[in-house]
């Protein structure tokens, strides 16, 4: 049996509430700190306040029994013997990661400290921040034996947030101290051994028994360029299929049949080769920017980089050059839009390719009629209902007297839909699909004028 660890993780958003939920389903007592005083009186009161799958669950099982909630820093870090750094790493204006929160979290860890802690990067940062971190810490003087400096980067996607982190590919831990390796690797015990998925009372319909993710043991600089390296891979790798499937489309073939061809070499592998309107989010656009500054403040030029921020850009401008080709003009056009968030499964619409779709549509004139099956509401703190941009509570409504209907995001329920329905209520049945969810021959046979990406519309 792995031992109980005691853990604060600061910041409670999609990763440290995340984290902290599957900490506590892990057998360890941890501390969920936030400075968002509405958002710990919300979590504390029995509130979620992201769309997470089982994450519901996980803290109706383990609030005030495993997970308690505070905006005291200081007493959870003087408790705790691990602290995870979840904050936000947003990007700054020279393309750079903004570190500002970190700082200021290390800071005020600094000041609480009385006992040896592991403080662990979580967070996504540029390499070298273990050595600010560090040094900050020992600025407010703290004596190097009381502390070790980690990082732990999480590859958790929003959506799957839960079971990726329960059933990691792997778990990267980087740190130049034994004592710190050694109290990481019990956090991380009941994944690592196998125990958790033997005994797991997973909530239902929750992923239980799984094979023991490998633990990467590195230096805390390798960890932190695994996790940029990673991001920026992926990101590569949509930016790549992207112009795969623009010249599958000046050619007349189908880009699904050629990413399943390049998918099946398992040096390749198929998973990030999903053609569409390029990626969005919180991390990809931030972490690419920042992997390339890290590369050119130490005098090299990631152009590779560059050309996939490029190639994403590109892709939503060229998404809606289709869009005009079917519709001709946009002013007092009704467009139906299914998807805001920047993919499915979540309600996080950080830099979502779908909002600025929205923001033109609503620009050139059009109205909009847009449903997302989670969010709506943050979409409307930024693009508040009016006459032009309407909200609405389903599918169907979205595509009710439209002109076209747009898909934006890949929400398994928008494969689910009645197509019969969708073709009486739209004005016209032009279908215009981002995400490739639907077959263009099937669409043809009912009747759509179907776009998609990289494939030919069916004749
Ligand atoms: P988020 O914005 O959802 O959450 C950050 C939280 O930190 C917020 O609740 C905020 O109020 C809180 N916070 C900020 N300053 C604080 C302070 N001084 N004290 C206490 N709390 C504070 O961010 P996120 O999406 O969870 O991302 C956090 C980090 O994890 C980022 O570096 C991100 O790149 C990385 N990451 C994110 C994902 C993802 O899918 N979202 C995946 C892997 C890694």
């Amino acid at each position: 049996m792995s031992k109980p660890v005691s853990i604060a993780v600061v910041g409670s958003g999609y990763v440290g509430l995340v984290a902290a939920a599957c900490f506590a389903e892990m057998g360890h007592r941890v501390v969920c700190v936030d400075n968002d005083e509405s958002k710990v009186k919300m979590l504390r009161e029995g509130g979620v306040p992201i769309h997470e799958d089982y994450l519901p669950e996980l803290l109706g099982r383990y609030r005030n029994q495993g997970v308690e909630f505070t905006t005291d820093l200081s007493t959870a870090a003087k408790e705790a013997q691990v602290i995870f750094i979840a904050v936000g790493t947003p990007q700054s204006q020279t393309g750079s990661a903004d570190l500002s929160y970190v700082d200021a979290v290390a800071s005020e860890i600094a000041r609480s400290i009385d006992s040896y802690k592991v403080i662990v990067e979580k967070s996504t940062v540029p390499v070298y921040t273990n050595e600010w971190v560090r040094r900050v810490i020992e600025r407010n003087g703290v004596s190097k034996e009381l502390f070790d400096v980690a990082s732990n980067p999480e590859f958790l996607r929003e959506g799957t947030a839960v079971i990726d982190f329960l059933h990691a590919d792997r778990i990267v831990l980087g740190t130049d101290s034994e004592k710190a390796a050694a109290l990481l690797q019990e956090v991380y015990a009941p994944l690592s051994s196998g125990s958790y998925y033997r005994s797991s009372t997973a909530v239902p319909g929750m992923r239980g028994e799984s094979d023991p993710p490998p633990v990467l043991l590195t230096s805390t600089k390798a960890a932190e360029l695994i996790k940029h390296a990673s991001n920026a891979f992926l990101a590569m790798k949509i930016s790549f299929i992207n112009v795969v499937a623009n010249i599958c489309e000046a050619v007349g073939a189908d880009i699904e049949e050629v990413a399943k061809g390049i998918g099946t070499d398992t040096r390749i592998g198929p998973r990030f080769l999903s053609a569409g309107i390029g990626y969005g989010g919180s991390c990809f656009p931030k972490d690419v920017a920042a992997f390339r500054y890290v590369s050119e403040q130490l005098g090299m030029e990631f152009e590779l980089l560059s050309e996939v921020e490029k190639i994403n850009t590109e892709q939503k401008a060229r998404f809606f050059r289709k869009v005009r080709s079917a519709l001709w003009t946009f002013r007092g056009k009704r467009i139906g839009v299914l998807g805001l968030a920047f993919k499915g499964g979540t309600d996080d619409i950080r830099e979502s390719p779908a909002l600025d779709i929205v923001k033109q549509l609503l620009h050139e004139g059009s109205t909009v009629s847009a449903f997302d099956p989670a969010a709506m509401d943050r979409t409307r703190e930024v693009i508040p209902e009016s006459a032009q941009m309407r909200y609405v509570g389903d599918a169907y409504a979205a595509a009710n007297e439209a002109d076209a209907l747009l898909i934006l995001t890949d929400w398994q329920e928008f494969r689910e839909l009645d197509l019969a329905r969708l073709h009486y209520t739209l004005r016209y049945p032009i279908i215009i699909d981002g995400r490739n969810l639907f077959e263009p021959s099937a669409m043809a046979e009912r009747g759509f004028t179907y776009l998609s990406v990289g494939r030919p519309p069916a004749q």
